[in-house]
Parts: structure tokens; sequence; C-alpha cells
């Protein structure tokens, strides 16, 4: 089995996609079919843990095959005319998220590749905290991925490229980490306060609820 192989592959459904992955070699796959299964009712997992195949331990202490496999994953992302980035989310030797870059194929500046990872890995085991994952990305995080790993709260991340390396091909984001440091007023998008107090109703209700899911 060569070094991708080995790994595990993820049956997902994105958006009421399916996007079938195999364990075994990576492959091309016929584009992304439309009328395949239909979306489970809401508030059924929508992928039985059992569709995840185990890698023996002995197959996964290299995190260097699952970063091959995100790389594998961008280098293919570019080839169907999406961004050069790609991300996976692992637990236990099992690829439990996988994500490319889907900005330009869905409209949304918000689908970057871990973001994709780390919704799907959620959904896989059900639950908002990545409590023992690892991430795997193609290169360091930006700064909205970033955030979103602090929050998800995965073991630690694993990067290929590093962000002077995607600024050198036209991805840079050192403008938003710096935007980040300054006042709110001297940002070049304006954030502007506006009813405070009002708003707050909702913290004072969530810091009096006693029911309330922590996260
Ligand atoms: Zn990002």
């Amino acid at each position: 089995m060569d070094e991708v192989g080995a790994l595990v592959a993820v049956s997902r459904s994105h958006r009421g996609d399916s996007i079938g992955i195999a364990a075994g070699p990576l492959r091309r796959r016929p584009r992304r079919s439309r009328g395949g299964r239909a979306r489970p009712p809401t508030g059924q997992r929508p992928l039985a843990r059992s569709k995840l195949a185990p890698v023996p331990a002995s197959e996964t202490a290299d995190p260097r095959r699952f970063m091959a496999r995100a790389i594998e994953l961008s280098l293919r992302n570019v080839e169907a005319g999406g961004g050069p980035f790609a991300a996976l989310v692992v637990k236990d030797g099992r690829v439990v998220g996988e994500g490319r870059n889907r900005v330009t194929a869905t409209d949304d500046p918000t689908a970057h590749a871990e973001i994709v990872a780390i919704r799907e890995a959620c959904r896989v085991l059900a639950t908002f905290q990545l409590d023992g994952c690892d991430v795997y990305t193609t290169c360091e995080p930006c700064p909205m991925c970033l955030g979103a790993i602090y929050w998800a709260r995965p073991e630690r991340v694993y990067f290929g490229n590093t962000a002077a390396d995607a600024a050198a091909v036209g991805f840079d984001d050192s403008e938003i980490y710096e935007q980040l440091r300054l006042p709110h007023g001297e940002r070049k998008i304006p954030m502007i306060p506006l009813m405070r107090e009002e708003a707050q109703r909702a913290f004072t209700a969530w810091r009096d609820k006693e029911d309330k899911v922590r996260y």
C-alpha cells in the first residue's frame, strides 16, 4: 500500500453532495453528483461512526502520511479550479474531517479548508469540541481559521506552507493580523459601537441561565 493508501477515507455528505472517500490510494473521482443520497433528517447524525474504518496505529504513527494526503487534496483542488489549500482532522488514526478550499466553488468566503474540515469533523463526531484531534493543514492558518481552531480546541495543528509562502502566491493575510491590533475606529472596515445596553440583555440571560450548555 502506498503512503496515502493507508489513510482512511470518509464518505461524506456536503451540501447534499456525496463525496466518497475510500480507503486506498487517492484517485480521481467523478465530479460530485447532486442526485445522490438524500440529506438525513435534521437531528440525525449524517454519518455513522461505523463507516469510518480505523487505520492501525502502526500505519498512522508518522504524521507525514496525513500531511501527504492533505497536500494531495490541495493539488487536486487546484486542478479542479479551487484554491491551493486542504486540511484534515484526524482522531485516533482516523480521518474524521476533510476540507478543501471551497470559497469560489460555493460563493462562501468562510469556506477555507480548515473551516470545512472542522465542520465535517464536528458533524461526524457529533460534538462541538475536537478533543483528542489533530488538524493537518497545507498552510499556516489565516486569522479566521486560527480562531476556528481555537474554538474547536484540537490537540495540535500541523501545517505545511507558512503564511509567508501563501503571501508569495497572492494570499496575504498579514493585513488581517495587523487590523486586529488596531483600535476599532482605525480599522480599514469601520467597527461602530451600537446599542450596547440592549445587546447585553442576551448576555444577562445567558449568565443567569442555569441549564446552559457551556462551550
Ligand atoms: Zn483560513
